[in-house]
């Protein structure tokens, strides 16, 4: 990927209006808190452009190409179920699956309590250091 200078220019002013992307002398994915560069980032339109988000800065995010892809056209919710997998370690490979589900057994109620309860890496920051929200 071609890192050109609009793009490190938009990833910059992300960074500098949402000081949660910036942990130390690193930079994490908005959703699931992953290390990302800019050249492994995407820039995400938190309310997606395809049901009329803008390209304003409030309305952009870096995030990992897992996220983005995950996250698609759809609205942010949708990606909390992709975010609890990914932290309770749930493969996504059918095979994997049924092996996880043998070795962790519960409740589909259980489950979906467990995955459910994930918070998105913004919110546990704007929580930790009671920034806004
Ligand atoms: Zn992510």
């Amino acid at each position: 990927m071609i890192v050109n200078e609009a793009r490190v220019e938009t990833f910059e002013r992300i960074f500098e209006t949402k000081p949660e992307h910036v942990d130390g002398a690193k930079v994490r994915c908005w959703y699931c808190g992953t290390e990302i560069t800019y050249r492994t980032a995407a820039i995400d339109h938190i309310f997606p452009r395809a049901k009329g988000g803008g390209d304003e800065i409030e309305n952009l995010a870096a995030t990992c190409r897992p996220c983005n892809t995950h996250k698609c056209a759809e609205p942010v919710e949708s990606l909390r179920r992709h975010i609890g997998m990914k932290a309770l370690g749930v493969p996504y490979v059918s095979r994997e699956f049924l092996e996880y589900c043998r070795s962790n057994p519960m409740t589909l109620g259980e489950f979906a309590e467990k995955i459910l309860d994930c918070r998105f890496y913004f919110e546990e920051r704007m929580q930790r250091e009671g920034l806004r929200g």
